[in-house]
């Protein structure tokens, strides 16, 4: 792919796609949010999406649907069993990855749900980089346990390394030799979100799959944010320099042994599925995704999202496509960290990554300071985050806080949804912030589910510090929104 320059030596991302189709967005007045912050118990979560102007939570389901996508909606072929539209995705999952099956579901967790069921047992212990949350979830509530294997250096939030998502192979190999026999599978997760969305190499992923060969063990890929982990790849691997993306899809399929992955973020679609070669787990997951995802050939989906993730599944195959995300990303980053807002360095996919624990210092990880951080920026801009810390650990069973061991508010750019002076504008309304950062506290909880408590979990400000911000708002913003 080759970069786009501008004559005046500027050094912006450029949208490589027109609009076709628009949706109006509002930006309430500050003390029109600070009303709906309240409704929402300060958990983003809860609001409107009508109540907000640029929603950063997530890229997941909300990626902008191509003409092409569209097109074959329309066509999709309904049926219980047997849709043709569903053929025609499993043999596109079965080229880009090459290997003999694919089983849909309705979306990520439903893979992580049955391959959970089947594969661990009470007291197993599952080796990864890093662990996503329903991902830990599903394992423990088979009474598994995540072994997290990334270096120290991966979870320092600014740093030059490229691949953060590495699997420390030194460790995997000490874990494989003492514990073997309680290690179902090995998870190597791509894109590692809550990281950072940060990749791993493909030399990595080699060195992984041969030790767990060597000891017989599965390797399970998360191929969610394929998609991102394949643009760094090619862009900043030499293992990949001379490899098409094709290519490099086909390596990492022969490498793996199960592969899963949301469609909501791989593909630009909803949905999701497990793919694999023929062998003895063919069987029992199958059986599996017909009782908790549906038939076989839909598993939850419905028909216009499977023709969709087979549209969608190809374009990951085209750099200027996939380029986007990241290079929107990069520039947020790059942008804030010039403005001496701290941010998560290398700039990855998925999103830009404030830390909070720099960001707001004095709120101690017990007041969920990434949490606090994300109602504030929603204060500043109508700007929806997502908390990723300490918040989105549930407790240990003991009842004590599990601290997060980064404190981090992700502002996701949903593939090719977002324009320029969109991102221009969230830079502004942070870096607002940032020079106002004296202002924000903690939070506490009204309400606090037991599992997975970030998503409907009621809190309240320890002070009244959003009211401060919205006083300070309208004193440097005037009336303006
Ligand atoms: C989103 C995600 C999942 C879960 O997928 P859903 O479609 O949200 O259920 C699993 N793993 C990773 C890495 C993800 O990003």
């Amino acid at each position: 792919m080759k970069d786009i320059r501008f004559y005046s030596g500027e050094n912006i991302p450029l949208e490589r796609h027109k609009v076709r189709i628009v949706q109006k967005l509002y930006l309430l007045p500050v003390e029109e949010r600070l009303k709906k912050l309240q409704e929402a118990k300060s958990n983003l979560y809860l609001l409107h999406n009508k109540d907000i102007f640029l929603d950063m939570l997530t890229d997941s389901g909300v990626n902008a649907l191509s003409d092409n996508q569209l097109a074959a909606m329309m066509n999709a072929d309904d049926a219980y069993a047997g849709s043709e539209s569903f053929y025609e995705l499993e043999d596109k999952v079965k080229e880009l990855f090459g290997m003999d099956h694919f089983l849909p579901a309705h979306q990520g967790r439903g893979c992580e749900k049955v391959l959970a069921d089947l594969l661990v047992k009470p007291g197993n212990i599952i080796p990864m980089n890093y662990h996503f949350t329903t991902t830990k979830s599903h394992i423990v509530r088979c009474g598994g346990e995540v072994v997290e294997l990334l270096p120290p250096e991966a979870l320092e939030c600014e740093s030059d390394l490229k691949f953060k998502g590495n699997i420390d192979i030194d460790l995997l190999k000490d874990v494989l030799a003492k514990d073997h026999q309680r290690i179902p599978y090995v998870r190597l997760e791509a894109g590692t979100n809550l990281i950072g969305g940060q990749p791993f190499s493909l030399d990595n992923l080699k060195q992984t799959s041969a030790v767990c060969r060597s000891y017989k063990i599965p390797l399970v890929l998360d191929a969610s944010l394929l998609q991102d982990n394949l643009y760094f790849m090619k862009k900043e691997d030499p293992d990949c320099k001379d490899l098409t993306l094709r290519q490099i899809t086909k390596k990492i399929g022969d490498l793996s042994d199960i592969i899963y992955f949301s469609a909501r973020k791989l593909g630009f679609a909803r949905g999701g599925g497990i793919v694999l070669r023929e062998g003895p787990l063919v069987v029992p997951l199958k059986e599996l995704i017909v009782l908790n995802e549906g038939f076989h050939t839909y598993g939850g989906m419905s028909v216009k999202d499977i023709a969709a993730i087979t549209v969608g599944l190809d374009e990951t195959m085209d750099m200027e496509i996939i380029s986007q995300g990241p290079s929107f990303i990069k520039y947020m980053v790059d942008e804030l960290a010039k403005r001496g807002v701290p941010v998560v360095t290398p700039p990855g996919g998925l999103g830009c990554h404030l830390n909070a624990l720099e960001f707001v210092p004095n709120i101690p990880q017990e007041q969920y300071p990434a949490a606090a951080l994300s109602a504030a920026v929603y204060l500043a801009g109508g700007i929806r985050g997502m908390e990723r810390g300490t918040l989105s650990e549930d407790r240990n069973p003991d009842g004590t806080e599990r601290l997060a061991s980064m404190e981090l508010l992700r502002c996701a750019i949903p593939r090719r949804v977002f324009t320029l002076s969109q991102v221009k504008f969230a830079i502004d309304r942070i870096h607002w912030l940032w020079e106002n950062r004296d202002l924000i506290e903690g939070l506490q909880f009204t309400l606090e589910p037991k599992i997975l408590r970030f998503f409907v979990g009621e809190l309240e400000p320890v002070s009244d510090w959003q009211e401060k911000i919205v006083r300070r708002f309208q004193q440097d913003f005037g009336d303006s929104l």
